[in-house]
């Protein structure tokens, strides 16, 4: 009979393991998720739930309006590239007068030892006396 009942008590710590010491994965929240709530949920609320919906759907909305910066900062590019490729040192007015957005680039990379913002097809560097090399990458 004890053997049946220790037994029977450990299966019960590893259930409540298992259910009570799950974390609310919404960021910043941190409580334990109830243990009468659906094992697969991930979320201590539906507060928390919605919380984090809007939040995803909101870095979904920012990733979109990046991208569309970045496709548009391409495409100046290419227009620019066809005319003045990497051989010349261009005005960054050229840029600027094409509503060029400075602040979005995919990454960076090295070339011919100057470092380059990449975009999408081209990348460009900007040097301090305003004027502008662009790269096909
Ligand atoms: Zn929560």
């Amino acid at each position: 009979m004890k053997d049946y009942i220790d037994k029977f008590a450990f299966i019960k710590l590893k259930t409540m393991d298992d259910h009570f010491f799950r974390f609310c994965a919404r960021a910043g929240c941190g409580k334990l998720i109830p243990p009468y709530k659906n094992g697969n949920t991930h979320y201590c609320s539906d507060e928390c739930y919605d919380e984090n919906k809007r939040i995803a759907a909101a870095e979904a909305g920012r990733k979109r309006a990046h991208q569309l910066i970045l496709v548009r900062n391409d495409d100046t590019l290419d227009e620019l590239f066809a005319l003045y490729q990497s051989k010349f040192y261009i005005s960054a007015k050229l840029l600027i007068d094409r509503g060029f957005n400075w602040d979005i680039h995919s990454g960076e990379t090295v070339i011919n030892g100057l470092v380059a913002k990449n975009l999408i097809r081209y990348g460009y560097t900007l040097f301090t006396n305003q004027t502008v090399q662009l790269w096909k990458l």
